[in-house]
């Protein structure tokens, strides 16, 4: 495993790996890496030859009142993490390599990032739309490896995609979870134990969701309305509570067959989300 910093370095390497005949299996993050980013690190890795991880907090993401000085960075155990699941590449670049001078092309994905995160953190997905481009542009995979867990994140990167014509495949991967449901993330680490106790309402909220679709309600308003009880129990602040079409993202009123049914909440401080991907056809299977 080699861990490169420049963008003349990756375009070096990853022009090697495909001389070689490997394809380019690409996993975007942010670092602090956690077994929900190892899931998308064994995906690529069953797809593809060769494996490229990029690590950047990424400051175009974050609004000025965010935690973008305090998220956690941790470069070293991240790279014992990718040597011990047998990446072959690290992309680590700093601020000044991704952003040298004043950025004044900016990837704009319309309608699909007005609601939900969206709507919570203005300029938040123009960040991510524009150094997911940038980081295509440096790694030119072939396959993009991105989670669930970022629901509308997938979607937008899906759709800037196929919008621009990028010559790359998304492959969005499965929610990774605690043990007892909290779904993995870098930001659980800043919960004290009372808080993370309490992050539990957020998966406990989704399933109860899951439990009355099966038992047929199908009224939007009700299934959120159970939903927020839960979270308020808990003393968690309702960013959103949504239910909403898995593609356009346009909130929908009553279930016909696919929902996506999202959440964003603050435990404390920390803003914590998750969501759960619905079909009518195809309930048997657990959160
Ligand atoms: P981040 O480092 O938070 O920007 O996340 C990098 C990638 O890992 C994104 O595509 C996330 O959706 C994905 N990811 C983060 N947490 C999880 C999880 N618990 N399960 C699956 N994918 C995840």
């Amino acid at each position: 495993m080699v861990t490169l910093h420049t963008i003349e370095q990756i375009r070096q390497a990853v022009q090697n790996a495909r001389r070689q005949g490997r394809t380019i299996g690409f996993v975007p993050t942010m670092g602090a890496l956690h077994e929900g980013h190892g899931s998308l690190i064994k995906a690529a890795q069953r797809q593809c030859g060769c494996v490229v991880v990029s690590i950047f907090v990424n400051p175009t993401q974050f609004g000025p009142a965010e935690d973008f000085s305090r998220y956690p960075r941790t470069l070293e155990t991240d790279a014992a993490y990718c040597q011990k699941l047998g990446v072959d590449i690290i992309f680590a670049p700093c601020a000044e390599e991704m952003y040298p001078h004043e950025q004044l092309a900016w990837v704009q994905i319309e309608k699909l990032t007005a609601g939900l995160c969206g709507a919570a953190r203005p300029g938040h997905f123009r960040g991510v739309a524009t150094v997911c481009a940038k980081l295509f542009n440096c790694v030119q995979p072939d396959i993009a490896y991105f989670g669930q867990k970022d629901a509308q994140q997938a979607a937008v990167i899906c759709r800037m995609v196929h919008d621009l014509n990028m010559p790359l495949k998304i492959c969005v991967c499965p929610i990774i979870r605690e043990p007892d449901g909290l779904a993995m993330s870098s930001r659980n680490r800043y919960l004290s134990a009372d808080e993370r106790r309490r992050a539990l309402c957020l998966y406990h909220a989704l399933q109860t969701c899951r439990e009355q679709i099966v038992a047929g309600q199908r009224q939007v308003n009700r299934l959120t309305e159970a939903m927020h009880q839960i979270v308020e129990r808990n003393q968690g602040r309702v960013d959103y509570i949504s239910i909403i079409d898995p593609q356009t993202l346009e909130p929908l009123i009553h279930i016909e067959r696919k929902a996506l049914v999202a959440l964003a909440v603050y435990i404390g401080q920390t803003r914590l989300i998750d969501n759960l991907l619905l079909d009518l056809n195809d309930l048997e299977n657990p959160i």
